[in-house]
């Protein structure tokens, strides 16, 4: 059997971005507003750092308005709200993103459920959760899931219905939004988690598997149905000793070089699921601006 196609997370990723600044260009001419992302960090998390800065920068790169409060570990609760509220209030803000993981004294919950879901571009308010899970229109949906869709559409068309989906995870943030998609476009979920007896037994069932625990390599090739679709969203750090001592290396929650052997199609990491979620928050908060102003959104595609 030939190896698995590589789906290449970042030429995809380029393509959305490039469709997201055509609209955003389009959407400055026709109503005047540029559309705005407001991303809020708390404290001096380096992953965090990175990840604000990562979409500060594609934001103002796609010609969005662009701000970054980046706020002391030992913010209050109430002062976090207040600035939601603030920039629940500005005009120029269409989206808007508290990173987490928030230190202990702030409860993410009363954070998430502060933004307007209209401005809620993570997909994370009770009210964008409650309408991809009821399939209402106008929903935010969360960006890793929102990508992993796209990537599987990349290979297997449009059209999904009927296709035995197995998804390792049930985070509200990944696993959880990525089975609604699912089953929204007519899959036949099922969704696998700590709990779940002989994983292996049931991943070996699926025609598209999305691996989200967050373990390092746990999917091994001959958990695999041949020909499946593999999407990789873990992201692990672990030793790479061959590369010096100390030094780590990114690796999924598939065992990547036994899944090609078996998978029709598998994404890498890095450079598979990583750069579509900022892609995907680029293309909510172009849809949330032309929501806010009125204008019909662009589809990209993710639900
Ligand atoms: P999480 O820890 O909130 O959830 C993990 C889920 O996996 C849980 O539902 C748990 O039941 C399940 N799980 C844990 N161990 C398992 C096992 N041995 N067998 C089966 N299921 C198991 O994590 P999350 O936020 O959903 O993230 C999952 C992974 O995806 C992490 O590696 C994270 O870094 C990565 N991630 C990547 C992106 C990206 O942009 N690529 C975005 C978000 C998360």
């Amino acid at each position: 059997m030939p190896e698995a196609t590589i789906i290449d997370g970042r030429a995809v990723a380029a393509r959305i971005a490039g469709d997201v600044a055509a609209e955003v260009t389009r959407l400055k001419a026709e109503t005047l507003a540029t559309p705005g992302l407001a991303v809020v960090l708390v404290g001096d998390n380096p992953a965090s750092r990175l990840y604000v800065g990562g979409k500060s920068r594609k934001a103002e790169e796609l010609g969005f308005h662009s701000v970054q409060h980046n706020l002391p570990a030992d913010t209050s609760e109430a002062d976090l709200l207040a600035l939601v509220e603030v920039l629940n209030r500005d005009p120029r803000i269409h989206g808007i993103l508290v990173q987490m993981p928030l230190p202990p004294q702030i409860d993410k919950d009363k954070v998430i459920e502060a933004i307007l879901p209209e401005k809620d571009v993570d997909g994370f308010h009770p009210v964008n959760v409650g309408k991809l899970a009821a399939g209402l229109p106008g929903a935010l949906v969360p960006c890793t899931p929102a990508g992993s869709l796209i990537l599987i559409r990349e290979v297997l068309g449009g059209d999904l219905s009927g296709k035995s989906a197995v998804v390792i995870g049930r985070s509200n943030i990944v696993g959880k939004p990525m089975a609604q998609l699912l089953l929204q476009a007519s899959c036949t979920v099922t969704v696998a988690h700590s709990r779940t007896h002989d994983l292996a037994a049931v991943t070996r069932e699926a025609e598209i598997v999305v691996a989200a625990a967050g373990r390092a390599e746990m999917v091994r090739g001959d958990w695999l149905r041949p020909g499946a679709t593999v999407i990789d969203v873990g992201q692990n750090t672990i030793p790479a000793p061959e590369k010096g001592e100390g030094k780590t290396r990114l690796v999924g929650d598939v065992a990547y070089r036994e899944a090609r052997a078996v998978a029709g199609a598998i994404t890498p990491v890095p450079g598979g699921v990583g750069p579509m979620t900022i892609a995907m928050l680029m293309a909510n908060t172009l849809v949330a601006a032309c929501r806010i102003t009125g204008q019909p959104p662009p589809d990209f595609g993710q639900s």
